[in-house]
């Protein structure tokens, strides 16, 4: 949610009525004078720039009685059509890219293998490719992206949007990912190269993608994704917490008890993810003569109600029950949601066992433990969104609408 409330006292920009207006806290020119405590006639100015630059149009919805008296006034909104988004989630083998409203709609989605090990440069590229075809089947022009969105699978330093030290990205860290894939969108979707990217780990944007699209009122929201690797990303406020180094919610790498002889891709013995993860029970499996190699592979077994593969996701879901216990009992959040390969009945009866034993009833009462909904859009739903809020936010907005010169 846009968050910031606007200024009293006359200072509200334009960018504060944006977010009144998208907020739906107030649609009206009335009711943007009462929240602001702005004159009608600066009102009126800051609304003409936003009416220019394409952002806001008058609602279909016809007049609605304003708030002040008198005669009734025009609803405003956001002009969701005027841009669009392009979002992608990168997983380890494969990526999924789209091309999105700014209201989170998917207007044209690719998904297909892409391995992360390829490195940056190739991954980067390819996706670039990807972003021009999308388009091109929309039929939107590269000047009406606004922003990208990336999901990757590790942590990520937002503020340069370079992925630091990742166990499952090889030859990612510290790249440049914002400058490479403004680039192979410049060059393949014609686009240009100062398109703004912003990059950010799956797990944190796929709980920001289902706590927006499901849960808007929960206030402490966490998602755990269980695939590859272990990850989780924490949504507090409408707003995705992540730390003060990227490191929040990385819950895959704590050493468990009797793991140590687990060897984990991060190079340490008895990590959460060398013993718990979809890659872990995969391992076991295929040690049982069951042929499997990753999550996905263990998630068709799951689908097709493989014996094996269900009890042995159900132990997975008791260890990282074991861990999750400690998280709910620090946040104490009202939704955990379980996401991922591993997500489905036995892993979540697993972690049932385990956090309703370990934690605090109080931490639990009111704790609703769920799978996922958008399932394998979260991510990309929750980039978008992400591109969308900082884009239109108010600071932001103010320095692009002087950028637009309007
Ligand atoms: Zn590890």
């Amino acid at each position: 949610m846009s968050g910031k409330v606007a200024k009293a006292g006359g200072h509200a920009g334009a960018g504060d009525l944006l977010a009144l207006v998208r907020s739906g806290r107030a649609t009206t020119r009335g009711a943007l004078q009462q929240a602001t405590g702005l004159s009608r006639a600066t009102v009126g100015q800051r609304l003409d720039r936003l009416f220019r630059a394409g952002w806001l149009r008058e609602g279909a919805g016809g007049p609605v009685d304003s708030p002040l008296g008198g005669r009734p006034s025009i609803t405003l909104e956001f002009d969701d059509d005027h841009a669009v988004v392009l979002a992608a989630d990168l997983d380890t083998r494969h990526a999924r890219a789209a091309v999105l409203s700014l209201t989170g709609e998917i207007q044209a989605e690719h998904s297909g293998p892409l391995a992360v090990e390829d490195g940056p440069d190739a991954v980067l590229d390819r996706l670039g490719r990807w972003f021009a075809a999308l388009l091109e089947k929309t039929g939107r022009r590269a000047d009406a992206v606004c922003g990208i969105g990336l999901a990757v699978p590790g942590p990520v330093d937002t503020d340069t949007g370079r992925v630091v030290q990742p166990p499952i990205m090889p030859g990612w860290d510290g790249y440049d990912i914002r400058v490479r894939l403004a680039r192979a969108f410049a060059e393949h979707a014609d686009g240009s190269a100062d398109t703004p990217v912003l990059v950010d780990n799956d797990a944190n944007l796929m709980a920001y993608g289902e706590q927006r699209a499901g849960y808007p009122d929960c206030t402490a929201f966490a998602l755990v994704k269980v695939s590859t690797g272990i990850g989780a990303g924490v949504v507090v406020g409408g707003t995705i917490y992540r730390g003060i180094d990227g490191g929040a919610g990385d819950i895959g790498h704590i050493r468990v008890p009797d793991g140590s002889d687990a060897l984990c891709r991060c190079g340490a013995y008895g990590c959460l993810a060398a013993v718990a993860s979809g890659g872990a029970v995969a391992r076991r499996l295929a040690g049982a003569g069951v042929p499997a190699a990753s999550g996905s592979d263990v998630r068709d077994l799951l689908t097709a109600g493989h014996p094996e593969a269900a009890a042995l996701a159900r132990e997975a879901g008791r260890r990282v029950g074991e861990v999750l216990a400690t998280v709910v009992t620090l946040l104490n959040p009202g939704v955990l949601m379980i996401a991922g390969d591993l997500a489905g009945t036995p892993f979540l009866t697993g972690v049932r066992e385990l956090l309703y034993q370990r934690a605090l009833p109080r931490s639990t009462a009111h704790l609703e433990v769920v799978t996922a909904r958008l399932g394998e859009r979260a991510a990309l739903v929750g980039a978008g969104a992400l591109v969308v809020e900082h884009l239109y936010g108010p600071e932001r907005a103010e320095e692009r609408l002087a950028a637009l010169g309007v």
